[in-house]
Parts: C-alpha cells; structure tokens; sequence
C-alpha cells in the first residue's frame, strides 16, 4: 500500500522504531487524472506524450494506444493534471476544486495545444463526457535528498515485509518500482521461509535515530470517514462534496491554499 497510508496503520508498539519512523521522511503528493470522452477522432495525438504545458504532464489518446478503448471514430483521452496542488510544487490547489473548474482548466489547455482541433468554448471537437479522478496522496515526492529513507523490504519484525514502489530499489516510485519491490519482498519472505540470509535489513540514517529517542510511542492514526472513501484504499475518487469533507478530516494539508502566490486566472 501506498507510504502515506502505511505510516497511519503502524503499530504503537512499532512507532518509536526507527525503521518506521523512517517513513515520515517520504510524503506522497496530489494528483488529478482525467478522462475526457470527445465526439471525434482527433488526429494531433497518436502516442503517450510527455508535454510542455504547466498543468498536463503527461496523456495520450486511448482510442488509439490501448486496444481496450480502441476507436476509429471518437478519441478518448487519459490525461495527468499535474502538480495540481501546494503540496505537490503547485500555485493553484486544484484538488479544492469543483470537477467543472478543472475541466474548464484542461479544455483551456488543450485548444492551446490543439488549437486545430479543440477550442475552449467546444466549438470544435465536442466533449461528451468526463470523469476527473483525484488522487490525493500518490506516490513520493522525489525531492532531493529522499532516497536514503525508502525502508528496505524487510523489516526488523521477523514475520513482516515490506513491498510497494516507496520502498528501497533502483527506480523511484513508479511502475518499474512497484514490480522490483514486490520481486524484493518476495525474496526475502522466501530467505526466510527457507532459513537462508537475507540481504539484511537497510540501515536507518542517523537523525531519524536521533528524533526516535524523544518520539512517545502512539498509536495509530488509522482513518476517518465512510468504507468507499478514497483515502481509505490509498487510491483515487471522483469526489463530491463527501468526499472532499472526509479528505479534509483526514488529511487537511489538501484544503490548504498557496501562500504568497496568485492564482491564475481561469482559461
Ligand atoms: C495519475 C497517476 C499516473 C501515474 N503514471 C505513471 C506512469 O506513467 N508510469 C509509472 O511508472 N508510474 C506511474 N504512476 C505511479 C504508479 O501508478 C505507482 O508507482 C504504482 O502503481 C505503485 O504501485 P504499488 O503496488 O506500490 O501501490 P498501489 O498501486 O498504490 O497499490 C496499493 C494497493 O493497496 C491497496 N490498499 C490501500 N490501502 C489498503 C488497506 N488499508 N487495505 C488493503 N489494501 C489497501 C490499494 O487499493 C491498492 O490496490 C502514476 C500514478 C498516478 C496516481
């Protein structure tokens, strides 16, 4: 499961070991992604782009790179709106925003990016339907200097290991890292199962051991709110009103606005 979701299910017994206090040094950032329904094929797209514009990093038309959603007729885009927040380096905190505002915001950009094909007012290809999934805590944020505290896959509790792409390899948090954790974890569940060494468990830097002589043990945060909320599985929401309420009762660093920044008027 993801880090931040990780930290608040820890045992108050484990919570003053450094091995899991660790984990504070690694903080997952926002980001939205969206999925936009438009009534012709557009042409400008025809593979994953990683793009030059502030608010969409990366897309790519669905109807012609996944054969799921394979469509000669209409395009189906599947773009990542990001950093949509402080918390992830942003000036706008988009994920305080209504769906129709973020939408708003995408159509702007694109008819910036395709202005052949797409204008902000609709007028060009029509959009028919969308879905906007934001995703309040995703993976780490890779700023310098993060990497010496991902905790290696085992854990000093014999019967316990770690996987996730958090955790300590060669890629950041990703796909790729997701795989090479979980090959990890499994490694050394099967060492031990075996009775053979393992890697050993990866060293835990020294402030960390330092802030742990103070740290009261505590226990764990666990989560607020309803079953089907998105925070609850580490994942994302088309959120509503609801679900904005919980993400800020158990999260409320989403709901803060930049300090010191101004906002860019809307497209
Ligand atoms: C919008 C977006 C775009 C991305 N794009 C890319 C990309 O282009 N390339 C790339 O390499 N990576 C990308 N990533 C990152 C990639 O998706 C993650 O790094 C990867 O999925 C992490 O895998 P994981 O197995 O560590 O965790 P996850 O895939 O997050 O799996 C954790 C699982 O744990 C479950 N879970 C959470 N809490 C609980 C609980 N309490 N009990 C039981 N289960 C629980 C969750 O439901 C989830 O199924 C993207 C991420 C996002 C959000």
């Amino acid at each position: 499961m993801p880090v931040d979701i990780m930290k608040r299910f820890v045992p108050k017994k484990w919570s003053a070991m450094p091995f899991f206090r660790q984990m504070d040094e690694l903080e997952g950032i926002p980001v939205i992604n969206l999925h936009m329904w438009f009534d012709k094929k557009l042409k400008n797209v025809d593979h994953l782009c990683f793009s030059r514009s502030p608010l969409l990093s990366v897309y790519a038309d669905m109807s012609t790179t996944c054969k799921e959603y394979y469509d000669e007729e209409k395009s189906m885009l599947e773009l990542v709106f990001a950093p949509c927040s402080p918390i992830a380096g942003g000036n706008v905190n988009w994920i305080k925003k209504s769906n129709e505002e973020i939408i708003e915001a995408t159509m702007g950009e694109l008819a910036r990016l395709f202005p052949t094909e797409i204008a902000a007012d609709g007028s060009k290809a029509k959009l028919l339907k969308y879905a906007v999934v934001k995703v309040p805590r995703s993976v780490y944020a890779a700023i310098p200097g993060r990497n010496k505290y991902r905790p290696s896959q085992e854990t000093p509790i014999p019967n316990f290991s770690l996987c996730g792409c958090y955790t300590s390899q060669k890629y950041l948090g990703s796909m790729e890292g997701a795989i090479l954790a979980g090959k990890l974890a499994a490694e050394v569940i099967s060492d031990r199962a075996a009775g053979q060494p393992t890697k050993g468990i990866k060293p835990v830097m020294d402030d960390v051991i330092a802030k742990c002589k103070t740290f009261e043990p505590k226990e764990p945060a666990g989560l607020k709110g309803s079953d089907d909320f998105a925070i609850t599985f580490g994942a994302g929401d088309v959120m509503g009103s609801k679900g904005e309420k919980e993400l800020a009762v158990n999260d409320p660093a989403q709901m803060e606005e930049p300090t010191g920044v101004a906002e860019p008027a809307m497209a």
